[in-house]
């Protein structure tokens, strides 16, 4: 089964150019089975530049009845949103994420004291190890602090924007701030989800002590997401991943409907 369960379309994700159309054209193009699309939601975003706020979940959900009809009987279209999360709108986002209508919930964490990555001048001067302490230190009281999600977005964010390609994210800089992640993931039976985007920009893959450290500690459900924002990167490099995830013994990965978890096996096709 091939699932791409982290997306964004132009019509409620200002940085995203893709069309619902186009994502479903090229989603039955590439044989997807599942795609999820999950539009930014940011509440009190720091950046005044940045048009990445709220949006109405009414219009949301009245656009999504008319776009699973453009679907195909083969290709399954779930909604969900990504919240950028920050420690004092934490209960904002666990009221808003219980909403009957969403599907997945996928929790990310954007910032570096409070700047998105992006422009972050404080990251990039900082050693390796200390600044993907702090990142997924954050990422792990956001997984503490809310309780209705359902995946914890792409951890590597972190070095997206690394000028420096050779520094990755590794298990052993911060094995105490990924153990709390993983036991508060685990504890609530939430999803870790492995983003595409990252890794196909450096052209690596992420380091598997960490995958296999939260399945030491009892972590089943992986998510895959590409975090396509234009039609090129939909689905983009989800064979190459499974096969990955199948080297290091994983079978399958997860999705979710209404929040409800459902296993997909891996396979090549
Ligand atoms: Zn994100
Ligand atoms: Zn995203």
């Amino acid at each position: 089964m091939r699932t791409d369960v982290h997306n964004h379309t132009c019509h409620f994700s200002p940085d995203a150019k893709m069309t619902i159309d186009k994502l479903i054209s090229t989603a039955v193009k590439r044989n997807l089975d599942i795609v999820a699309v999950t539009e930014h939601f940011e509440y009190d975003n720091p950046d005044p530049n940045d048009n990445i706020q709220t949006f109405d979940l009414k219009e949301y959900s009245d656009a999504f009845r008319k776009w699973r009809k453009l679907c195909p009987p083969t290709l399954q279209l779930l909604q969900g949103v990504e919240f950028g999360y920050q420690t004092h709108t934490a209960e904002a986002i666990d009221k808003f994420a219980q909403h009957k209508d969403l599907d997945i919930v996928l929790l990310s964490n954007h910032l570096f004291r409070g700047v998105d990555l992006f422009f972050s001048k404080e990251a990039y001067v900082l050693s390796a190890q200390d600044r993907n302490r702090e990142y997924i230190a954050q990422m792990a009281e956001m997984a503490e602090k809310v309780d209705h999600f359902d995946v914890a977005a792409h951890f590597d964010y972190v070095n997206k924007f690394n000028p420096n390609q050779d520094e990755e994210i590794l298990y052993q800089d911060c094995p105490k701030e990924f153990d709390r992640l993983f036991e508060a993931l685990i504890s609530k039976g939430k999803a870790l989800e492995i983003n595409t985007a990252t890794p196909v920009k450096r052209h690596s893959k992420p380091d598997p002590e960490i995958l296999k450290r939260y399945m030491q500690m009892g972590g089943k459900l992986f998510t895959l997401g590409s975090d396509a924002h234009i039609p090129q990167n939909l689905g983009t490099a989800i064979t190459d991943f499974s096969l990955y995830l199948q080297s290091l013994g994983i079978r399958e990965v997860c999705y979710f409907k209404r929040h409800r978890v459902f296993m997909a096996p891996l396979d090549e096709r």
